[in-house]
């Protein structure tokens, strides 16, 4: 069945290569995402993202536009296997002549340096969504858990959108890209659902019912996503799933279904699509180790009950609907 991933770092992960002079390629690599593993795992839509790390990255706009041109250069050399949307017929053009497709993401809106001029400079390019910000408060917004590498947990309720992050989120839909809240304070996050006039995306996240961590979604933000029309992609990182202090180290498809089926319960079969985070996320005692696993969803979403048409949204239908209206 054919699948949509909102999330996934593997253009960071090729442009740290490229950097030490070490071999990258997109058409196979020891990567969690390459074309062959795409192919295998049947990928409709991969989102691929340019990630901006604030505090190693002094030169955002700069650096975002060198991974953009990393990433048009892959695609330029896998041609024969898969190809960019830009807008919602490109899907299904590109699923037609047998090709995956490659939307272009930044995750962290600093990337645009406070420029709304450079958000068009990054439509212009092919970047089709966007979230506000990474782990660091910037000029559009302020962070849940900004303190992480101290492994504090801050769920950010007095801060959220600054003016510009108002006017970012306007234009971002005026021009058609996807406001994704991943990462924004609580705060945002509302600030966002009271602002925006379309569906947003919270692209890699998972349910805090479930295991409690700032990057997860409150039931109650599940269920103003589901009524908006908007989509939560459930993400594949152990840290996000479970109780590391109680649990082992590891994800499996059963937990990452558990996630699921919670998100479907508070925000209805609409809500749902994934956002794995593939290579953003450790390997280890991963059950979907890489892109080709995907398909193995679908025994565990039918050992649990899931129709065949409830596997089907979560898989792609979801996301589409959401990219047929912004794109
Ligand atoms: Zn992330």
């Amino acid at each position: 069945m054919k699948y949509i991933d909102m999330h996934c770092d593997t253009v960071a992960e090729m442009y740290y290569r490229k950097e030490r002079g070490q071999q990258y390629s997109l058409y196979e690599n020891e990567l969690h995402i390459d074309v062959k593993k795409l192919q295998k795992g049947d990928c409709l839509v991969q989102n691929f993202a340019a990630f901006v790390h604030l505090a190693v990255r002094k030169e955002p706009f700069n650096y975002a536009n060198a991974l953009i041109d990393l990433y048009y250069e892959q695609l330029e050399l896998n041609k024969a296997y898969i190809a960019p949307v830009y807008k919602f017929e490109d899907i299904e053009k590109n699923e037609k002549a047998g090709l995956v497709s490659a939307l272009l993401t930044i995750e962290e809106g600093e990337a645009c340096e406070g420029k709304i001029e450079n958000l068009r400079h990054f439509y212009d390019r092919g970047v089709r969504m966007m979230n506000l910000c990474w782990n660091y408060t910037n000029s559009l917004t302020t962070p849940n858990g900004i303190d992480i590498e101290k492994g504090v947990d801050i769920k950010e309720t007095a801060n959220g959108l600054t003016p510009l992050g108002f006017e970012f989120v306007e234009e971002m839909e005026r021009l058609g890209i996807v406001v994704d809240t991943a990462h924004i304070s609580d705060k945002g996050f509302y600030d966002v659902l009271e602002h925006s006039k379309k569906p947003f995306v919270d692209s890699h996240t998972n349910a805090r019912s479930i295991f409690d961590h700032t990057r997860n979604l409150s039931d109650d933000m599940i269920k103003k996503m589901g009524e908006r029309g908007c989509v939560a992609g459930v993400n594949f990182c152990c840290e996000f799933m479970k109780d590391l202090k109680k649990e082992e180290y590891g994800v499996s498809f059963e937990l990452a279904v558990n996630h699921i089926k919670h998100l479907i319960n508070k925000g209805g079969e609409d809500c749902v699509g994934f956002g794995s985070d593939y290579d953003g996320i450790s390997s280890q005692g991963l059950a979907m180790a890489d892109a080709s696993y995907m398909p193995l969803f679908i025994d565990e979403m039918k050992k649990q009950g899931f129709s065949d048409d409830l596997i089907e949204k979560i898989f792609y239908k979801n996301v589409l609907r959401v990219y047929k209206e912004i794109l």
